[in-house]
């Protein structure tokens, strides 16, 4: 497959040239934009560029409002709730942030509920955010029915990720972010449009039957991952990210979809810890310290490496060498941005 080189300025350049020539405000296309560039940055290409055309066709079809202000309100000492106003979730996010450090650091737990926004990226950005604040941080969001529910053949879940990260001194939180579905959906398109057979147990088809033929699982429905286990986990985050914070479940969000191919409307829901308002001063180890105990016990074992490892070691290297796109995409980012990128 042909292939672009561009450095992390040539995406952040392009990505913002798509969204301001659809009218999408600079705060919305500077929030949006700094997800894209780092899910490029850490090799995470299934939420990079390769989301810029979804972006943009929920803004052309005018289900998303491009120039939304996010609108925040404390609900309770350890409750803040941001009102996406219909725009991108990374804005509402960044509104919430401060706001849940604030109450987690005196309070020892909060949570941001952060309800009617468009969430189509990662989640390692908010928790990571959270953990580089000292915090331990989870993250919840669901998406759109892809997933059936144990025993079931038809879509119903999201694929629904949660996110957790867990400060360290001096490095890199530690982070996982992974969807309850065996793959994210993004990995599904991804095989597809380069011709490539998937992995066993991501999906069944329309009739139940279990298939490795991406269009076949698009039109069908992927699975939990590990079964009934992987489908509590999503059924827990149905609850956390709609119910408990007054948003809709992923069946809801998709019957209100005008399925213009962008992300659908729903929440967020994210809790921060404060490790020292955890524990009395008994003069133990911190808690921090003894989680190094741990990750050095994981590490000791041949073979393993901690979770977000691979993003950090992809970090490291795209400031010199850059990330490789598709030729396709780049030209369908060429012309959503008129024709004028970097
Ligand atoms: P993966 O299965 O690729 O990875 C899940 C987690 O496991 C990552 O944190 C990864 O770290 C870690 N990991 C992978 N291999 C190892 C290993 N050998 N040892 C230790 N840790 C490991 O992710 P998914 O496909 O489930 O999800 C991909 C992304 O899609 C997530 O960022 C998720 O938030 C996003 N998503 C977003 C949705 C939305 O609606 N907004 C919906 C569904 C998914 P590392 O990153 O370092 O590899």
């Amino acid at each position: 497959m042909d292939r672009i080189q561009l450095t992390l300025d040539e995406v952040r350049s392009l990505a913002t040239a798509v969204f301001r020539h659809h009218g999408v405000s600079q705060r919305q296309t500077d929030a949006v934009v700094d997800t894209v560039t780092a899910a490029e940055r850490d090799g995470c290409v299934s939420h990079g560029l390769f989301r810029v055309p979804g972006y943009i066709a929920s803004v052309a079809s005018g289900k998303v409002t491009p120039d939304a202000e996010p609108d925040i309100t404390d609900l309770a000492p350890a409750v803040v709730k941001v009102d996406g106003k219909n725009g991108f979730a990374p804005l509402a996010l960044e509104v919430g942030r401060q706001p849940l450090v604030r109450k987690a650091k005196s309070q020892g737990i909060a949570a941001l509920a952060v309800t009617n926004s468009y969430h189509f990226a990662a989640l390692w950005p908010e928790t990571e955010a959270l953990a580089e604040a000292g915090l331990v941080a989870f993250a919840f969001v669901s998406s759109r029915s892809f997933v059936a529910p144990a025993g079931g053949i038809k879509p119903l879940y999201g694929t629904n990720p949660m996110s957790f990260a867990w400060p360290r001194d001096g490095r890199p939180p530690v982070v996982f972010d992974q969807a309850s579905s065996a793959s994210a959906r993004g990995e599904i398109k991804i095989h597809q449009r380069e011709g490539i057979p998937l992995p066993d147990g991501w999906g069944i088809d329309s009739d139940g039957n279990p298939s490795n033929d991406p269009k076949a699982i698009l039109g069908g429905a992927q699975l939990p991952f590990g079964g009934h286990k992987g489908a509590g986990i999503a059924l827990m985050v149905e609850l956390l990210a709609g119910a408990l914070i007054g948003d809709v479940f992923s069946f809801e969000a998709t019957a209100a979809d005008n399925d213009d191919g962008g992300p659908t409307s729903g929440g967020e829901l994210i809790i921060a810890i404060e490790p020292l308002l955890c524990v009395d001063s008994s003069g133990g180890p911190t808690q921090l310290a003894h989680a190094e105990e741990l990750f050095a016990q994981i590490l000791a074992q041949d073979g393993t490496r901690l979770p977000s490892d691979r993003r950090y070691a992809a970090r490291a290297l795209t400031p010199t060498e850059g990330i490789r796109i598709p030729a396709s995409l780049y030209r369908e980012l060429l012309g959503l941005a008129g024709g004028s990128a970097h």
